[in-house]
């Protein structure tokens, strides 16, 4: 968590504890709190107060959306068709598998070698009864970035052709800190974010809906958050996430390229020092956070159990239970062969990753990767 977001949400755990519901003066204070926060928020997407509501994360705010808009345009006649990305977040995706099994028909868009996503198939894709289109901002296996303000430009034309809008719904959640966001500028209608990814705490998030956008909640209950999600405020987690999002608004040029350098860095001296390395992705408009790599002849869970031995943490794309195997989907879509994308595993660099922590792991990388090779037990079958 950053410092200052820390600070700011305790407080609210000890003297303050009222209820923003509340009328008494403890409740003041959370509600002002509440309301300071959702003011930072706000700024920070260029979005209105209005437009803020506070979530329990990015599961929640994905879920809401997806489904509180695709209910509420079925509902109101205008269709019942959902496009989206082979690529999502599972969140999202399995929000798109929840609305099929309620009577939606789904087109999940595949992509590119590189994990783009084609301007041109969403639009092939688009029909007279399509209600709502979710295509991910950046993707958080691979890092590419989704042309999501290009897409907003086609269900614009397609509403001038056609009198039908489409809303649009981006999970935005792998991007504050590492690249502007401006709700206006994507032209979005709905925005998702996870506070943990921008410094503050976990079990806290944002759901950007632009105003007057169909939606019906997912949480049914009190009045909170302007009648679209009931349930007591988490004051303190709200709190810290309007001071993270406005530290992590701050300096992004300059934390995006202190960050892509190190991140190059750790890539370069990968595919140098260790034969049969390779990239998966792009390397161009993607998060500068991101590193996605593929060993030749490794099980990447084995390699991740390596590293987590020497203090390295890093993920591995797949899914590894007893005896089944998931290969990750995200490089399933981009045409990665089986074989490469059993061997991959992700780093994940941040605002405090150092010089030092990028030449340790290329210390301990190569000689980890080499004596699981030699030892054969890392090899895929
Ligand atoms: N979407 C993306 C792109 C993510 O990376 C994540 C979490 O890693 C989520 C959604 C889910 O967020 P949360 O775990 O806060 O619910």
């Amino acid at each position: 968590m950053r410092a200052a977001a820390r600070e700011a949400m305790l407080p609210f755990l000890e003297g303050v504890f009222g209820n923003p519901s509340g009328l008494y003066a403890a409740g003041r204070i959370a509600q002002e709190a509440v309301d300071e926060a959702r003011g930072r928020v706000a700024a920070a997407l260029n979005a209105r107060t209005s437009e803020v509501l506070f979530t329990s994360g990015g599961t929640e705010s994905i879920n809401a959306a997806m489904t509180g808009i695709a209910v509420a345009m079925r509902r109101a006649g205008a269709g019942n068709h959902v496009i989206t990305t082979a690529i999502e977040h599972h969140a999202g995706l399995h929000a798109a598998q929840f609305l099929e099994g309620q009577g939606f028909d789904v087109t999940y868009l595949g992509c590119d070698a590189s994990g783009r996503v084609s301007v041109a198939e969403l639009e092939g894709a688009l029909r007279p009864e399509t209600v709502v289109a979710s295509v991910m901002l950046a993707n958080n296996e691979v890092g590419t970035v989704q042309p999501v303000a290009q897409i907003a430009g086609v269900l614009r034309e397609f509403a001038a052709a056609h009198g039908h809008r489409v809303m649009l719904h981006t999970d935005a959640v792998q991007t504050p800190g590492w690249m502007p966001l401006d709700v206006y500028a994507l032209g979005v209608d709905a925005l998702s974010l996870s506070s943990h990814k921008f410094g503050a705490a976990k079990g806290s998030g944002v759901l950007y809906l632009r105003r007057a956008t169909p939606f019906l909640p997912l949480l049914h209950g009190g009045g909170q958050e302007m009648q679209k999600r009931a349930g007591t405020e988490n004051v303190a987690g709200i709190v810290a996430t309007g001071v993270a999002i406005e530290a992590a608004t701050r300096d992004i040029g300059q934390r995006a390229l202190r960050v892509r350098a190190l991140r190059n860095q750790l890539r370069d001296g990968i595919l140098a020092g260790v034969p049969g390395s390779a990239t998966n992705g792009c390397q161009d408009d993607c998060l500068p956070n991101n590193l996605n790599i593929s060993f030749r002849g490794l099980e990447s869970d084995l390699l991740v159990a390596a590293l987590d031995a020497r203090g390295i943490a890093v993920s591995s794309g797949s899914a590894c239970s007893n005896s089944t195997w998931e290969p990750s989907h995200v490089l399933m879509a981009m045409g990665v062969p089986i074989r490469q994308a059993a061997g991959s595993i992700r780093f994940s660099l941040g605002e405090s990753t150092t010089p030092a922590e990028i030449e340790a792991v290329l210390t301990v990388l190569p000689s980890e990767v080499e004596r699981l090779r030699s030892d054969g037990v890392g090899r895929v079958a």
